[in-house]
């Protein structure tokens, strides 16, 4: 039966002839360069039966031409939106490229890495290379170690104060947002916790000087959430906890800037807003601070069983990992982590004088000296025209500017894989927006 072209035919594709002509080619050591398609002729041929005994067979063969494209993040596609989602979130296409042509047989292994044992040697080298290539990126020291979890950073809420803590040992929160009052809510169930500062009172608009806190002598951690999602406010320093102990949920800054991984106990994140798929959660800790879970601790949440395991206790979410993979070459490739806080900070310039200069037209309600590079909200002056301007924004590519349902308003979320574009593109539409309504 001859299926006509779809976009899943295409997937189907593995344009990837190094690996086919030379398999041999170490896994670890191939170049992450993207593979840009231009598909002028597509056969997908399929026989398959209602026979569940009789195997399916599929055959594709395709025409391809090879376009090396290498500019980071340029969305030069008709078909993809500037996607301004708090996350899941934009990836960077040419990584979304690569793995395209990865799908179907990853590097001449016949499989892909959704078909492979966890166990196997094609997987442990995608697992120890992302291992390696984030411990390169943020230089992580050796006294770390690196965990690929699963349950989101949500879990984690639960799993710091039931590794760290006894249940009547208290701990410390500062919380400058909705996740780290969630974070803190968590920890009431199994620790002792106190809110040392929350900026709840004033709409979580602010992060207070440190000098100020009043941390408990006898707290087993500060916890902060160094970006908070939600109210866009971002720490640009952090506090030094009397204990010494700074755990960090970097969830939506993660490796958009360089971090003294040293000052920390732990840093946490989901990946699915700067380094990959929803599905992988990225637990950085002090090897240390491993071995002394509550007993009541279910095996998934032990740091320790998974330190020991090498985060393969039960099946990862491999593929999750595959593309946080990708994604770290990606960064390196860029120039690490310097480059890219570079690039994040000029978006985020453009964007908030954007704010700043329409005479109040728009406003952002986050003190400036916290303001967030990667999730900005706004709000304009006429509340009433905020559903205008979203659908407005769509009908121009431009998705996911809502702000989150507890706040309201506008918020557009410029993470690393966001390009310069698409912020170029926002700012002139909220002008010409301006002035079509002012
Ligand atoms: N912390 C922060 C800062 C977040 O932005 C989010 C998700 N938006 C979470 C925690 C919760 O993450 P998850 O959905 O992966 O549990």
């Amino acid at each position: 039966m001859a299926m006509a072209t779809t976009p899943h035919s295409l997937l189907l594709q593995n344009p990837n002839t190094n690996f086919l002509k030379n398999p041999k080619t170490p896994f670890a050591t191939i170049p992450m360069t993207a593979t840009r398609l231009t598909t002028t002729t597509t056969t997908t041929t399929t026989s398959t039966t209602l026979n569940p005994a009789k195997p399916i067979s599929v055959k594709c063969s395709a025409t391809t031409t090879h376009i090396q494209d290498r500019s980071p993040a340029q969305s030069e596609s008709q078909d993809r939106v500037f996607n301004f989602a708090a996350g899941p979130a934009v990836l960077p296409e040419h990584v979304l490229r690569k793995a395209q042509s990865e799908l179907y047989n990853w590097r001449g292994s016949g499989m892909s890495v959704m078909e492979m044992s966890h166990r196997g040697k094609e997987f442990l080298s995608i697992i120890q290379k992302a291992e390696s290539d984030l411990r390169t990126l943020l230089n992580i020291p050796d006294e770390y170690s690196v965990l690929f979890l699963q349950g989101g950073a949500t879990t984690q809420f639960a799993a710091i104060p039931l590794n760290l803590c006894k249940p009547d040992d208290k701990v410390d929160y500062l919380v400058t947002g909705s996740w780290g009052d969630k974070a803190v809510k968590e920890a009431q169930k199994y620790s002792n916790p106190k809110v040392i500062w929350s900026g709840k009172s004033e709409k979580y608009t602010k992060i207070p000087a440190f000098e100020e806190l009043e941390q408990s002598a006898d707290a087993k951690y500060l916890h902060i959430c160094a970006n908070e999602t939600i109210h866009g406010v971002e720490f640009k320093t952090y506090p030094n906890p009397k204990n010494g102990l700074l755990i960090a949920d970097m969830s939506s800054n993660f490796c958009s800037k360089p971090v003294d991984v040293s000052k920390f106990g732990i840093i946490y994140a989901g990946a699915q807003k700067n380094v990959g798929p929803s599905g992988v959660t990225i637990v950085i800790i002090r090897k240390d601070l491993i071995g002394n879970a509550q007993p009541v601790t279910p095996v998934m949440l032990d740091y320790k069983i998974q330190d020991e395991n090498k985060s393969l206790y039960n099946t990862p979410p491999c593929y999750g990992i595959y593309m946080c993979g990708l994604v770290f070459e990606d960064l390196l490739e860029q120039g690490g982590l310097v480059e890219i806080e570079k690039k994040n900070k000029r978006k985020a310039d453009i964007l908030y004088n954007a704010i700043d200069g329409s005479k109040g037209f728009y406003r952002c309600p986050v003190e400036k000296s916290v303001r967030s590079l990667m999730n900005v909200p706004f709000t304009l002056e006429k509340a009433e025209l905020e559903a205008e301007f979203v659908k407005e924004a769509a009908k121009e590519k431009m998705v996911q500017l809502k702000g989150h349902r507890s706040v309201g308003g506008m918020r557009a979320s410029i993470y690393n894989a966001m390009p310069l574009a698409g912020v170029e593109k926002l700012v002139a539409f909220m002008k010409e927006f301006q002035a079509k309504h002012a």
